[in-house]
Parts: structure tokens; sequence; C-alpha cells
């Protein structure tokens, strides 16, 4: 079974989200990174989306479902949390849903709240979080996909109107970009990789993810797709299996979804020989690797902007003189200093080396 999204680096994350709370100050050197889910409208993204997550909470379809940017942020609980797995958006403050269904029922209600009945799209942001102690800190963006003909109440310049949305979000240095396409169409026409080509086009960031690889045309296999041999990436491809409509409408669950992936690739002659690049376990712990990777380029900039922090906290605190009678002041500064250094000190002695690769 998969392992949940991100376990191997949870430790170091949720160590450096609290440095980075402290000295980030806007600095977009120091943001942790950010998943962009980007395709053609029904390639499967928001099911892709789903099962790193392992809970089914999306509206999913062969229409256009996803029409509002929706940001997802996991949040782990510590083990005391229990089993509770729970949403709470950012329009709804203080309101805990537990029932997953719910959670989608509500991203269907506010998408039409602000986006209207009729296939409409909005730049405005869902924002919802998950708290789970399955999942990594991470955020996770699932955006509209990418059209060609307006439809329903679509404005004529819908596609410019997406095209501009998707990169607003994929130009960012801190996105890592999942570039999307089934495997039943033509990869060289894949309108995932092309925009992500535009907006990271030496490919450092971005991830080729093929789907549908159960409904290709038979005789036919994504082998040479998912080896870089069509397109290479320089971060390479996963191709993944996920539940298709009829599943969806069986009310199949994401667990058997991701049995059957699993079937899927053990069973199949050619996906045997390549199994590294394939499934769902695969794209997450593709991503462990890539965030981890991320961190650790991140650490020489995050050092130097501690160390000015720290001195200019000690030529603030200094500046103080010695107030007796003012304790608090000064015992404030000096609690600031010993939080950074300690938890400075915690990211980059050996302990940290140790759990990344163990
Ligand atoms: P999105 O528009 O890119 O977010 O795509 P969705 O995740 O909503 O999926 C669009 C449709 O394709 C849904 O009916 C899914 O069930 C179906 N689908 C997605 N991935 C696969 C897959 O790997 N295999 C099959 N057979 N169907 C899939
Ligand atoms: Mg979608």
């Amino acid at each position: 079974m998969q392992p949940p999204l991100g376990s191997t680096v949870i430790p170091l994350v949720n160590k450096l989200r609290q440095v980075l709370t402290n000295v980030r100050d806007g600095d977009s050197e120091l943001e942790l990174p950010f998943v962009a889910f980007v395709g053609s409208q029904s390639s499967g993204k928001s099911s892709v989306l789903e099962a790193l997550v392992g809970r089914d909470f999306l509206p999913r379809g062969s229409d256009i479902c996803t029409r509002r940017p929706l940001r997802l942020q996991l949040v782990r609980t510590g083990e005391d949390a229990g089993e509770y797995e729970y949403g709470e958006f950012q329009h709804l403050p203080g309101r805990k849903f537990f029932d997953f269904a719910q959670i989608r029922a509500q991203i269907q209600a506010e998408t039409e709240r602000e986006a209207g009945e009729n296939k409409r799209v909005s730049n405005k942001e869902i924002c919802l979080r998950i708290c789970s102690n399955r999942v990594l800190d991470m955020t996770l963006v699932d955006l509209p996909g990418m059209t060609k003909v307006s439809v329903g109440d679509q404005p004529p310049d819908v596609e410019t109107q997406i095209r501009n949305m998707i990169l607003s979000y994929i130009k960012q240095p801190c996105c890592l970009i999942l570039a999307i396409t089934p495997a039943n169409s033509d990869l060289a026409n894949s309108d995932a990789l092309h925009i992500a080509g535009i907006a990271d086009p030496d490919g450092n960031r971005t991830i080729g993810v093929i789907t549908k690889l159960d409904i290709m045309d038979r005789g036919t296999d994504a082998c040479n797709l998912l080896l870089g041999k069509t397109i290479p990436l320089r971060l390479g491809y996963i191709g993944v299996v996920n539940r298709c409509q009829e599943d969806i409408e069986l009310n199949r669950g994401i667990l058997d979804g991701l049995a059957s992936e699993e079937a899927f690739f053990q069973s199949h002659p050619v996906y045997n020989g390549v199994a590294d690049c394939c499934g769902i376990p695969q794209l997450a712990k593709k991503l462990n690797q890539i965030f981890v990777q991320y961190i650790f380029k991140m650490l020489p900039d995050l050092k130097s902007s501690i160390r000015s922090k720290l001195a200019f906290a000690a030529k603030e605190h200094s500046s103080y003189g010695h107030m007796p009678q003012e304790p608090d002041q000064g015992s404030l500064v000096l609690n600031i200093l010993m939080n950074y250094s300690k938890a400075f000190v915690a990211l980059v002695d050996g302990r940290n080396e140790e759990r990344l690769t163990s």
C-alpha cells in the first residue's frame, strides 16, 4: 500500500516550517514548495491529487469540474490527535468537516456561488485545509484544465483566462509542476508539457505524469513515454491508473482504486519492467525526493538569512542596554535568539541527515 504522502520527510519539514515562520519576511527564496496540478480538461488532475492524499473529496468527471483553483493545505496532526481527519475551509472558519463527501459538496457549492452554475471559471481560490496524521505538511493546488473552445457561460477568451491563471501559479520558483497528460492522447500535443515548458524551460521543477494507462489503444503501451524516450524530462515521468468514471458512479473507494492500480502494473508484461516509473506510490516517493532536494538547496540561503537576523537582533538587544526594571523586553529578544539558534542547529546537525538517509 502507498506510503503516506511525505512520510519520510515529515520531521525535517515540520522543523523547517517553524524556522521559516520566524525568518521569512516575504523572501520568496525561502518559501516551501507547493505542487500545482496542470493539464488539459479531464486529463485526471483531480484524480491524481485525491489518490496522493488518499481521500475522496474532489468533484471529478468527464466535464469541466474544477472551475476555481483549490489550494489544499495538508496539515499533519500529532499522533495524539488520533485517527481523526477533517477539513476546514477558509471561507467557513471554525467549521470542521469530518465527512469528506460534505467537503466535496461544499467545494461544488462554493464554486457555483462564485462562478455560477454554467461552466464559467474564476481565479478566486478556494482554500481548504485538511488535518490528518497521515499527511506531510504540504500545499497542493488543483487548477482548472486547459480547454480550446468556450462552452456554457464561458467568455470567448476562456482559453487565455485559464492559461494565465495556470501560469500565475507555475511561474513561481517554489512551484513543483505536475504536468498531467492522458496516455490515450499524443504526448507531443500535451498542453501540460507545453505550458510547463514556458514556466520552467530548464525542466528543474516539472514532473511528467501519464494517466489512463489502462485505456490506451490495444497493442500500444507508454513504456517509451515513461522512460523519457519520446520527450525527455529532467525529473522524469510516472504513469498512473486512476478510477474511471464508472468507478466513480459506483462509489468505488480510493483504496480499492489504489489496489487495482497495483494489480494492473504487477500483471502487465511491459510495465512490470519499469516499476520505478509506475503507480501513485512511486509518484509520492518522487515528490518526497524532490522535496528533500529542494530543502537541501534552500539551506544555505536559510543559513545566511538566520545569520543576518541574529546579527540584527543582537545589535538591537545591545542597544537596549541593561534594563533591570524592564526584564520582559530583554528576555523576549533573548528568547528569539535562542529559538533561532536552536532551530537552526537542529536543522543542520547530523541528526537530520540521518533521518533523511534512513
Ligand atoms: P481533471 O479534469 O483533469 O481534474 O480530470 P478528473 O480527475 O476529473 O478525471 C476526468 C475523468 O477521467 C473522470 O471521469 C475520471 O474517472 C477519468 N480518469 C482519470 N484518470 C483515469 C485513469 O487513469 N483511467 C481511467 N480509465 N479513467 C481515468
Ligand atoms: Mg479537475
